[in-house]
């Protein structure tokens, strides 16, 4: 055990959680370290995660509107996919942003360590490096954001070669033939969206009725039609039971929702079935932090049960496992820990965005949440089918709802898929925040043409009175 140091804050983890709290730690003049154990900052998110997802989302599109240039005019007798040129930009947009986040850091007066960080005991973290020596630091609040790892179960480990995680795919050195993906949350829908694209024969096997089981029914249900329609073989009510390696790859064994056993046989098995939160080894069983199933629990401040520690991003119980939604519960620990006033976070506010193709926004209640609440429904929805913009960019599917109250309006969730509409959520986000009606939206006058005037199409067609359709 090596010397001791003082500072204000230390923050365990630098993920999107992690390192957005360190910044606004230093910007409130806290004497602030981050201890992170990977050689680059930036976590789950920036590596394995959203950017490298997104960036292999849009060489799909790139590749998709290349297949479809004749619909565009143009005519293209040649191409082709170069994986490596594919990787290669991958890995530069990533180094890129996690150069930013390294300078930001520094700018911020922010410092860090490279090890693995332990909470020791009422004001004291160990940090053990590399080579295995440990330094003992003495800290005022301690802010763990050691994210998530991808679930796995024993017959189902990752190798790297047949068997993959969220991390393993996107080191692939070839774009496989045939994939069976375990899971159609977003992780799955994502890479099922990526790689059918490229070519890949695609299996999605959910448990659930439903793809995208967390959002509005009509929405999974708009997805699973699109997905048949590109040629993606879904089947829900499918449980994967068996993994068995085969010489060509891997042969996945699932009972079938009629309870025929089925199986199927693929050159690779991406496992998406969600996350397990990093809360052991962080020393965190010799505390008085509660756990729920592994989960940290924590109170509106991101303050767990003890005292001086907070937990913010995908380790915290109930929050919802996305990087804005880390960031934000930093923003609230740091300046919660630094004494200043700060408002709790409305989990009821929280976008959710899956990038898969047609692309799924949503904020606040389902029409089925809505409806279980007691509240009077009023529901509002366009097709971008009638929508201009979505005419001119060839991408028609899908559709904007809006679920509001009925007496006074208020809007309760908006749910949209199709074309962009990762883009367009924000503004449902906060109209929400600041207790907006459909009638408000429907008054906003939206920009022509573009695909946002679907979501003030929706709200006038919460009356009835939607223009173009
Ligand atoms: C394939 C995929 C795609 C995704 N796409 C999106 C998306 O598009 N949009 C979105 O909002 N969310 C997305 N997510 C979710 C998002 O990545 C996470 O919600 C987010 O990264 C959580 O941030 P975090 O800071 O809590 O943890 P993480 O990003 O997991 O970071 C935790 C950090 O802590 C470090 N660490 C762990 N233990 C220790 C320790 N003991 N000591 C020191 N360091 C430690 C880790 O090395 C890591 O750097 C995606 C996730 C996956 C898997």
């Amino acid at each position: 055990m090596a010397e001791t140091a003082k500072y204000g804050i230390v923050i365990i983890g630098s993920g999107p959680g992690g390192y957005v709290a360190a910044i606004r730690a230093g910007q409130l003049g806290l004497k602030t370290l981050v201890v992170e154990k990977d050689d680059k900052f930036g976590g789950t998110c920036l590596h394995v995660g959203c950017i490298p997802t997104k960036d292999l989302l849009l060489n799909a599109e790139v590749y998709d509107y290349f297949k479809n240039a004749k619909e565009f005019g143009i005519v293209c007798k040649e191409f082709s996919i170069d994986w490596a040129a594919i990787q290669a930009r991958k890995t530069k947009v990533v180094t890129k942003l996690a150069k930013g986040v390294e300078f930001l850091l520094k700018k911020n007066k922010v410092e860090s360590i490279q090890g693995h960080g332990r909470w020791a005991g009422a004001g004291r973290i160990t940090v053990t490096d590399a080579k295995g020596q440990t330094r003992e630091i003495q800290v005022a609040k301690i802010v763990v954001a050691t994210g998530s790892e991808a679930k796995t179960f024993p017959g189902f480990e990752p190798d790297g070669k047949t068997i993959l995680t969220n991390k393993e795919i996107l080191a692939l050195k070839a774009v496989p033939k045939s994939m069976v993906i375990m899971g159609a949350g977003a992780v799955g829908v994502e890479f099922a969206s990526i790689f059918h694209r490229f070519g890949t024969k695609v299996t999605v096997l959910e448990m659930l009725p439903h793809a995208v089981p967390l959002e509005d029914e009509e929405i999974s249900v708009e997805l699973e039609k699109s997905f048949r329609h590109q040629g993606i073989a879904l089947e829900t009510q499918a449980k994967v039971e068996k993994a068995t390696k085969t010489a060509n790859g891997v042969s996945v064994s699932y009972t079938r929702a009629d309870g025929k056993p089925q199986a199927i046989e693929a050159e690779t098995l991406l496992v998406a079935v969600g996350r397990s939160p990093n809360t052991q080894d962080v020393g965190l069983e010799k505390s008085r932090v509660k756990l729920e199933r592994g989960f940290v629990k924590v109170d509106p401040y991101m303050q767990t049960d003890e005292p001086g520690v907070y937990a913010i991003g995908d380790l915290v119980a109930s929050s919802p496992l996305l990087a804005h939604v880390a960031s934000r519960e930093g923003i609230v620990a740091v300046t919660h820990a630094a004494g200043k006033p700060v408002e709790p976070i409305n989990y009821t506010q929280v976008p959710n965005c899956t990038y898969c193709e047609p692309e799924i926004s949503s904020v606040g209640l389902t029409e089925h949440q809505a409806r279980e609440a007691g509240h009077k429904v009023r529901i509002g929805k366009f097709p971008f089918a009638a929508n201009s913009k979505a005419t001119i960019l060839g991408s028609r599917e899908g559709f904007v709802k809006i679920v509001s109250e009925e007496k006074y309006g208020e809007i309760l969730g908006v749910h949209m898929v199709g074309p962009r509409v990762t883009e367009m959520i924000a503004e449902a986000v906060v109209a929400m925040r600041l207790e907006g009606t459909v009638e408000d939206l429907a008054c906003a006058i939206h920009p022509h043409p573009t695909l946002t005037e679907a979501v003030m199409e929706a709200a006038h067609a919460a009356h009835d009175w939607a223009i173009h359709f």
